[in-house]
């Protein structure tokens, strides 16, 4: 096994490896999974990304490997698009081709296989959509317990997704709350992973293993800024390596549903990446809808890639200026999954439609009834415009736990006598559904 240690990113002190750090113990800032210069990538005969072992930080700690068949995604060399361009070669490195359509996949495999291994049996994700959709999945082949955050602006197929396979969704009115609650979570056995954690950048590594061993003299990577944690992990995995390609860094310019995976909110981690793009000599270039779509266009309708504007829009940065050769684009992300079929899956046990009559109040009582185990009405009413801000007349809460009833999302438990009147109890009639 070789040596990893942890680095900070702000003030490049470094750690021993140890799943107890979450961020810099003297001054805060970031911590990346590094190691000592890796001279011949070897790959080994396993499944997914574990056909990287010996170059995982963390897998030293890692007794049961969980995979999904992560990585090993194509390389493709794009002739038709360096016609176009004049120049080449020009590879696609197809991330969507991971079990959950993102990179994150890769990730996730190497955080469940941690957990599963540590004793530990629930994982907590803030997530803007992708992660926790990630996550779950890896979390259910692994059998461990997931509670997703996801703000309400989420994409709808994001929220279905996670629906599907996240034992508890719990929705939140943005990103910045949500992690504030978040980090106050302090229990036993749960893992709270942030989109920054090491375990995670440990996985994501496996990305650049891939690129490396197929086409070692890359000139120019282009990578989907995001949050700036994959273009971290592809910046300091090169540099393990030894190798330093020009690295530009493609970002949404405006927050757009159809770009939004692409356009988080400015953090410090967004800073540090953007600082790798310039000490690559490379640069960031802003798209909007128009050129994403432009992207994702020419990508059909040149090479028969199929792929998300938001997956496609490394393009872009073609489009817009020449690169050096050989040049790759990482795309990421097939974002739009159809939500209607997802629905579909969620529904059939229920044999009725939940998607078109479940808006955001309806989802807050369900999230109350979660937290409360069973409650009446007039409470629900109560805590609605308490927790949520939600100020709507009794009548109408009667109206929605009556339509959930209907829809077989939630059943009359108790009735007590209080005085002349009687009192209905209503609890979730399926705790798998969003139990806590
Ligand atoms: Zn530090």
């Amino acid at each position: 096994m070789r040596n990893y240690y942890l680095e900070c990113l702000s003030c490049q002190k470094t750690y021993e490896l140890r799943d107890d750090l979450s961020v810099c113990p003297e001054c805060g800032g970031p911590l990346v999974p590094r190691t000592s210069k890796i001279e011949n990538l070897k790959e080994k005969e396993c499944t997914g990304i574990w056909r990287w072992k010996d170059y995982i930080p963390f897998a030293a700690n890692i007794t049961s490997e969980i995979t999904l068949y992560e990585g090993k995604t194509p390389l493709i060399r794009g002739k038709k698009l360096e016609e176009h361009f004049g120049c080449g070669p020009i590879y696609i490195k197809d991330e969507s081709r991971n079990p959950t359509g993102t990179f994150i996949d890769r990730g996730s495999a190497v955080l469940t296989s941690y957990a599963k291994s540590n004793n530990v049996k629930s994982i907590t994700v803030p997530s803007l959509g992708d992660l926790g959709v990630s996550i779950s999945a890896y979390s259910r082949h692994a059998g461990l317990h997931t509670t997703i955050y996801l703000p309400k602006t989420a994409p709808v197929s994001k929220y279905y997704q996670t629906l599907l396979l996240a034992d508890s969704v719990r929705v939140r009115d943005n990103y910045e709350s949500l992690l504030e609650e978040v980090k106050k979570i302090r229990l036993k056995h749960t893992l709270v992973a942030y989109p920054w954690d090491s375990r995670l950048i440990a996985g994501y590594r496996t990305l650049v293993y891939e690129i490396v061993k197929e086409l070692r003299d890359v000139s120019t990577v282009v990578v989907p800024m995001g949050n700036g944690v994959l273009l971290l992990s592809v910046w300091y995995t090169f540099l393990d390596l030894g190798l330093k390609p020009t690295i530009i860094g493609v970002r949404g310019s405006k927050v757009h549903p159809v770009i939004m995976d692409i356009s988080v909110e400015r953090s410090k981690i967004l800073d540090f990446a953007v600082s790798c793009v310039k000490e690559s000599g490379g640069e960031i270039i802003s798209v909007d809808v128009e050129d994403a779509l432009e992207a994702s266009y020419m990508l059909a309708t040149l090479e028969g890639f199929m792929l998300e504007p938001v997956g496609a829009s490394t393009l872009s940065a073609l489009i817009r200026k020449a690169l050096d050769p050989p040049v790759v684009l990482i795309m990421t992300g097939s974002t739009l999954k159809d939500p209607m079929m997802i629905e579909k899956m969620i529904t059939r046990k229920r044999g009725r439609s939940i998607a078109r009559s479940l808006g955001i109040t309806k989802l807050r009582i369900l999230e109350i009834l979660s937290m409360e185990g069973s409650t009446y009405p007039y409470r629900v009413w109560k805590l609605l415009r308490e927790y949520y801000g939600i100020s709507i007349a009794l009548r109408n809460v009667y109206k929605h736990i009556k339509d959930l009833e209907d829809m077989g999302l939630i059943k009359k438990v108790e009735e007590r006598r209080q005085g002349k009147r009687t009192i209905t109890y209503y609890s979730l009639s399926e705790p798998s559904f969003m139990h806590h």
